[in-house]
């Protein structure tokens, strides 16, 4: 699953934006996999490899309705021969989305957990209430793959590119997993930037913390200012950027995390935030099976 070498690929972005030689380009992680594009397959790569080793044959996991991390999960175990399980938060809806319908398809039994439960119990209490007899044989993976052995994964893959050229690397955050595998593998030399996709500055920083192998290391912001009001919410401002960046540059955004990016990117650019000969890295995490909640039309791509 890391052996992805060859798939990738770094997109230089030409834009009359770019002056004082600023530089920008894309690590398209989103073309690494034609059906679960993105960060998500290397965060669970290190978490499979302890399954195996515990002789698991299903993998349990939490996620949202529209969850990257569910379909990641579900399409992964039905590839490599595991069951698999989820708990989706909230009561089931009388229309599955689109996310739910691909995991269903992919052999993943599904169970909807009220919001209070689900934002209170981990994936592995709730697995454990169900009280299956298959407990022993499942191996549960956090939600969105938080973990040390998600942020391992990431690393793995940063280790297998030359990114020593750039002054700042850039990545949206969710869960600080792929953050934090960033700025692991990264140079003191280099700044690493956080595009947070919510608002909720403690946990992404205490999240951060727990992963980070150098906590002294200050080589890394967060920027809180870009989430559009939380967790996969959009303005048409949003929806027009992403319409834009597909036109201009032909780079295809999801709107919860890599349209928001590259929304505050391309406004810290504008606003002289970059010191002149900036290298700039932003990492496509992928993410955009989550565009087919939108009403169709309303993407041009
Ligand atoms: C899950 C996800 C993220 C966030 O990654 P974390 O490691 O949880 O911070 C970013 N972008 C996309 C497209 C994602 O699906």
């Amino acid at each position: 699953m890391l052996d992805v070498n060859s798939n990738l690929k770094i997109d230089k972005i030409r834009a009359p934006f770019l002056h004082n030689g600023v530089e920008l380009d894309i690590l398209r992680l989103d073309l690494v996999h034609p059906i679960v594009s993105g960060n998500k397959l290397f965060k669970l790569h290190h978490y499979i490899e302890q399954a195996r080793h515990q002789k698991a044959t299903k993998l349990v996991t939490s996620g949202g309705p529209y969850s990257n991390h569910l379909a990641a999960t579900a399409y992964y175990a039905h590839e490599n021969g595991f069951k698999s399980a989820a708990f989706v938060r909230g009561e089931a809806p009388e229309v599955l989305s689109h996310t739910l319908v691909a995991c269903q398809n992919w052999g993943m039994e599904l169970y909807f957990t009220d919001r209070t439960t689900y934002d209170t119990t981990d994936t592995q209490s709730l697995w454990q209430n169900l009280n299956h007899n298959d407990a022993k044989i499942s191996f549960v993976v956090p939600e969105g793959g938080f973990g040390i052995p998600g942020s391992k994964g990431v690393e793995a893959v940063f280790n297998m590119i030359d990114l020593s050229a750039y002054t700042h690397i850039c990545t949206p955050v969710g869960t600080a997993t792929t953050f934090a595998g960033l700025i692991n593998s990264a140079s003191m030399k280099q700044k690493i930037i956080g595009i947070a996709a919510l608002p909720n500055h403690e946990d992404i920083s205490r999240r951060l913390n727990e992963l980070l192998i150098n906590k002294d290391n200050k080589n890394h912001e967060l920027w809180m200012d870009y989430h559009f009001g939380g967790y996969a919410r959009k303005n048409q401002k949003l929806l027009d950027f992403l319409n834009e960046c597909y036109n201009q540059y032909q780079i295809p955004l999801d709107f919860v995390y890599t349209g928001k990016m590259l929304f505050g990117i391309f406004d810290k650019i504008q606003s002289d935030y970059f010191p002149a000969n900036s290298k700039i890295l932003c990492v496509h995490t992928g993410g955009l099976q989550g565009n087919l909640s939108l009403k169709s039309g309303t993407l041009v791509f």
